[in-house]
């Protein structure tokens, strides 16, 4: 196929890589300049999007996806798809989806997770909003570049997928971090706590494959010195468009709207910024009760 991929990053990079190893003639561009090698460099995101039978976006957020679709959509041929793989606010990608059809053109909201090691290798999951028939179109592309694509609905599905996963993984992750702390003042060892928890009904992902305790269960950034991984800033920004959907669509997320002030409050006003959000732990292991 012929794609135009906007927006290079840590993410984008390594996807656009695999593509091309898989024989697709991928454009790309980005305003930060170094592109990976195989993508043919444009001068602008209407250059790379201009007759690609899709075009994918890996982009920071909800503004500037609307600004690059904005550039983009007047100069992609009738009948392509827009698909957009960042992960932004549910009202962006419902917007932009709909310039796109009034355009004639697809339109997904397809985020990720997986993080960078899974960009790299191939393994991402994707969660898809949009029509079946755009879904078919970037299906063999979702499989170059994931090992799963769920269709969850219409647009804006996507989105709202990753920021209730993300949601239930930050309070879960501070959740374990909080019990190891508990633990540890509770003199029970660390290794015990783990054996017993991860085989019971405490168990969970943040616990079972991505501990944040160093030498304990699988490797995971702990044990790189909470080097990321999943950065915590990323983390607080997911959190926060869940708070932003909580809001706008009146639902009750009281754990959700905690989680979200103790990541601010780790990123924003103490060392959490450019670690991984699993170092949580040793955060609040610093902590006394009342704070
Ligand atoms: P990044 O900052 O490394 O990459 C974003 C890229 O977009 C940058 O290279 C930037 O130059 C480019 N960009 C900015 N404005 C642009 C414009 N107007 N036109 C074209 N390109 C532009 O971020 P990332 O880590 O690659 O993340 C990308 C998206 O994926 C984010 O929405 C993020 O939330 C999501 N995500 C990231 C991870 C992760 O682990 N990094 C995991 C899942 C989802």
């Amino acid at each position: 196929m012929k794609i135009g991929f906007i927006g290079l990053g840590n993410m984008g990079a390594p996807m656009a890589a695999n593509l091309v190893r898989a024989g697709h003639e991928v454009t790309g561009f980005d305003p930060a300049g170094a592109l990976p090698e195989g993508v043919a460099a444009a001068a602008s995101a209407a250059e790379a999007a201009r007759g690609a039978d899709v075009v994918l976006t890996m982009l920071p957020n909800g503004a500037i996806l609307r600004q690059v679709a904005a550039e983009v959509i007047p100069a992609m041929a009738k009948g392509a798809v827009l698909c957009d793989c960042s992960t932004v606010d549910v009202e962006s990608a419902r917007a932009v989806a709909q310039t796109a059809w009034e355009a004639g053109l697809g339109a997904l909201d397809a985020p990720v997770s997986g993080g960078i090691g899974g960009a790299a290798a191939g393994t991402l999951t994707f969660m898809v909003g949009g029509a079946a028939q755009a879904f078919g179109k970037v299906g063999p592309l979702f499989e170059v570049m994931g090992q799963k694509a769920v269709h969850c609905g219409d647009s804006g599905a996507g989105q709202a997928a990753k920021i209730c996963n993300n949601m239930i993984l930050g309070a879960t992750m501070i959740a374990t971090c909080e019990a190891f702390v508990l633990a540890d003042r509770l003199g029970l060892d660390r290794q015990k706590m783990f054996d017993v928890v991860s085989t019971s009904s405490g168990y969970s992902w943040s616990m079972n494959a991505y501990c944040p305790v160093p030498g304990i269960g699988p490797v995971s950034p702990a044990d790189h010195d909470y080097k990321p991984g999943f950065a915590a800033e990323l983390m607080l920004k997911d959190l926060r468009l869940s708070q932003q959907a909580a809001e706008a669509a009146n639902a009750p997320t009281p754990m959700g709207e905690l989680a979200t002030r103790l990541y601010a409050d780790f990123v924003e006003e103490q060392d959490g910024k450019g670690r991984d959000f699993s170092a949580i732990l040793p955060h609040l292991a610093g902590k006394d009760r009342k704070v």
